[in-house]
Formats: structure tokens, C-alpha cells, sequence
């Protein structure tokens, strides 16, 4: 946790208390900013936590407000509309622990969630945050999930939306923002370029809250909340090891901070934990700089069907490497070719249709456990962050009916008895 020295802010956020640079440690004030004005650096939220009991959580709503003393957002949150995501299953995964070959192997299932991803998550505390801030239009680049997300808790709060994609999107994507009816502007480019546009008109746009661009800080936050599930879902414990997927890195260094929040509250024994980060070959910055032994990443062009986890340079990289070595975990990629296999093997054991990115942290376990780089022994927790209704295309050429038949019993029979 961040101590905070600066106390000057009257904006009620619940237990935070200022901003606070992840490079220099310089403070501000609870605001719209996102880096530091000293040295660029991230700003990160800075909490007063005070005490939290495991039975003020349990309490509490079934869905990440159970949270809301360990997020920047006000005491009254639930009280608003927004999406109210979370508290999605963590599912015992035996069928695919055995063709893994683990010992015990949880899936967090956060398909579940009411726009069918993670990205739930950080936009409902984002949308949270920039209310109290006083803005009133939701904005963001997205590479999908987030671009969903952000619509449809604009369109449930009354709240005007500007959602910018990359042209190239799947179709699924395209649609499942469009019906909300915001401003959904697709952009000839790449989600890189998508995020440099978005930096840009945030600067000029003063009332637009950019979900992960001037109110980053808050966002990042909510993917806290996915740690701090599978703690309370696993009875109050940490995980041995944990598998997450890597686009921007958020992700992965919220729920390493969940974990170690949630030691440092006693909320759970602190036990050591290993974080692993999964990305697509195709565009594996991160994983590339972690196998290289490098702290900085390099920009690539990305070129993968896991779309969502597309992103060419990661601003929160640093962080992951910094996350998976201090924890004594790693960072490995897997092709397209895997990534289909890995969305296919899921489905077979546990009935989950998850989306490419579930289809990158599944294989990514498997070629870890192959390599010896996971321990098969230790409790091990996969996060399916995203649904495979959206990205059908990365699938309909690998899956079909066994065969098209005449309505007559003999045929069914033939069809089966070819095996
Ligand atoms: C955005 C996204 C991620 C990763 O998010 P980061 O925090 O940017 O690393 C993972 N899975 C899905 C399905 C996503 O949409
Ligand atoms: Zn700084």
C-alpha cells in the first residue's frame, strides 16, 4: 500500500486519498490526471484502507461493491446505475486440471459478467470515479471488451458515450457496442493509433471522462477486484499460482496488488504467490522483454487473432515484468494455432466458450506446466477473462457439425459409428 501524505482533497472516493506517482512517489490531489507532473511517471491511487473485516465484505452486494472499502469510489456507490459486475464463479476445474496434469485447478469464469468480460470490472469504477469527479460523458479506445463495457454502462447510467475502435474489430464486437447507441466510431488504424487519438482528444475534451486515458488510475483499480474474489472464493487464501493474460499489463499487476492488499489488511495469511502473464505471439512485447532479461519493452505491430490482447506497447509492461520476477513467476506466449487448441480444450472439459484471450491463458498453462515452469503440485487459478460469442471468427473454421443428414435414425447412427 501507498502511504499518503497528501490529505488536501475534499472529493469523497471512499478510502482514497490522493494520488500518488509509481516512479517518484510525488502526490496530488484526487483529480482527472494520470501521469505525474514531475517525471511522467503513472499515478496510482492512494488509500487510507483503515479496517476492513471479512464480514464487512460478506456483507455486502453480490458484485464488486462487496469491495467498494478497497476501491476509489464513494461509500453510497451502489446506490447509482451502473453494471454491477462481478462476484462471476470460480469453477473447480478437475476434467481440465487431469488433461493439464495438475493437481488442483480453479477456473475464474468472468465471461459472466454483463457485457461478458473482465472489462465490466474497471469501466463500472472508472464510471464510479468520474461521476464524483463531475464528468458526464464516458470515452475510451478500445480493442473491443472495453468498447462494450464502456456503452453499455454510459447507456445504463444516461451518460453520453464516444467509443473509437480499430476498423479491423470482429464483427461480434462491432455489434455488441453499436446496439447500445452511443457514438461508436470506428478508425483506420490499429489500437495503437486508436490510443494516441484518444490521448489527444482527452486533452482537448475536458468533459469526457476516458475510461482508461485521463481516469486511468481509477479504472486500474477495478481489476483488483478480480483478486480479491478469487481469495474469498478460495475461503479466505491465496492461490499458489495464478495465470493471467497480458495486454495492456493492467490486469496483472491489480490482482498481484489485490493479493498483497489483501495480506497486508489480514484479511488472508500473507503466503507467497506466484504470478504468471499469458500473451499471444502475435504480439508478446512483454513476454519477449521477460525472456530476454530486459526491463524495457519494445513496441511491436501486432499480428494475432486474440484481438483484445493486442496491444503493440504496453504501458503497464514494466510493471509485469516487475510483478512476475519479484513473485518468481514468468511471462510466456503461445501461437494462434495454440490459442485455438486452447479455447477448444477448455470447452471440451468444462463447458466454458471463452474468447481468444481465454484461449491465450489456457495454452500458455499448459506449454508453462510442459515446460516445468508452473509447479503441477501448487493451487493454481486460470483467469477466462472474456466470452467466446465475440470472437467466433477466430473458430469457424476449426468446429462444425459432424455431418448434415437426412431426418432419419439409420443416418444418426452412421454418423456416430464413424467415430
Ligand atoms: C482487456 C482485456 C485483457 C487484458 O487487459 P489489460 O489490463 O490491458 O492487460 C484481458 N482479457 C480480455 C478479454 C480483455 O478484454
Ligand atoms: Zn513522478
Amino acid at each position: 500500500m501507498t502511504s499518503v501524505d497528501v490529505q488536501t482533497s475534499t472529493i469523497d472516493l471512499g478510502p482514497a486519498r490522493a494520488l500518488s506517482c509509481r516512479e517518484c512517489g510525488h502526490q496530488i490531489p484526487l483529480a482527472a490526471e494520470f501521469a505525474c507532473a514531475e517525471c511522467f511517471g503513472p499515478l496510482e491511487v492512494a488509500y487510507d484502507f483503515g479496517t476492513v473485516t471479512r464480514a464487512d465484505i460478506e456483507a455486502g452486494p453480490k458484485s464488486i461493491w462487496r469491495y467498494k472499502r478497497l476501491l476509489p469510489v464513494p461509500a453510497d456507490v451502489e446506490r447509482h446505475p451502473n453494471t454491477d459486475p462481478g462476484l462471476t464463479r470460480l469453477v473447480k476445474a478437475d476434467r481440465l486440471a487431469a488433461a493439464l496434469g495438475v493437481k488442483s485447478l480453479w477456473v475464474k469464469d468472468d465471461t459472466g459478467n454483463p457485457t461478458h468480460s473482465f472489462k465490466d470490472r474497471v469501466v463500472a469504477v472508472a464510471l464510479a470515479a468520474a461521476r464524483t469527479l463531475g464528468f458526464s460523458v464516458l470515452a475510451c479506445p478500445s480493442t473491443g471488451n472495453l468498447a462494450n463495457a464502456v456503452a453499455a454502462a454510459a447507456a445504463r447510467a444516461g451518460w453520453d458515450s464516444v467509443v473509437l475502435i480499430p476498423s479491423s474489430l470482429e464483427r461480434a464486437k462491432i455489434l455488441t457496442t453499436a446496439v447500445y447507441d452511443g457514438a461508436l466510431i470506428a478508425v483506420d488504424g490499429n489500437y495503437d493509433d486508436v490510443n494516441r487519438l484518444a490521448t489527444e482528444l482527452a486533452a482537448e475534451h475536458e468533459d469526457w471522462a476516458f475510461v482508461n486515458v485521463n481516469v486511468r488510475p481509477y479504472y486500474a483499480e477495478g481489476s483488483k477486484t478480480l483478486g480479491y474474489e478469487v481469495a474469498e472464493q478460495l475461503g479466505w487464501r491465496l492461490p499458489g499460482q495464478v495465470v493471467i493474460p497480458v495486454a495492456s499489463g493492467s490486469q496483472l499487476t491489480k490482482v498481484d496488488k489485490s493479493f498483497r492488499e489483501l495480506g497486508e489488511l489480514g484479511l488472508v495469511e500473507p503466503t507467497p504467490y506466484r504470478i504468471f502473464g499469458a500473451q499471444a505471439t502475435g504480439c508478446s512485447p512483454v513476454s519477449a522483454a521477460f525472456k530476454a532479461g530486459a526491463d524495457v519493452i519494445r513496441p511491436v505491430k501486432p499480428d494475432t487473432i486474440a484481438r483484445s490482447l493486442a496491444i503493440g506497447a504496453p504501458a503497464d509492461g514494466p510493471y509485469v515484468l516487475d510483478s512476475v520476477r519479484r513473485t518468481g513467476g514468468a511471462v510466456e506466449d503461445v501461437t494462434d494455432a495454440e490459442v485455438v487448441e486452447g479455447i477448444r480444450l477448455l470447452a471440451r472439459t468444462e463447458g466454458i466458450f471463452a474468447e481468444t484471450a481465454g484461449g491465450v491463458t489456457v495454452a500458455t498453462a499448459k506449454k508453462l506446466i510442459e515446460t516445468g515452469q508452473l509447479d503441477p503440485d501448487a493451487d493454481t487459478v486460470l483467469l477466462i477473462t472474456g466470452d467466446g460469442l465475440k470472437t467466433l471468427d477466430a473458430v469457424q473454421d476449426h468446429i462444425g457439425p459432424r455431418a448434415t443428414i437426412p431426418p432419419t435414425a439409420a443416418a444418426v447412427h452412421e454418423v456416430l459409428n464413424r467415430g
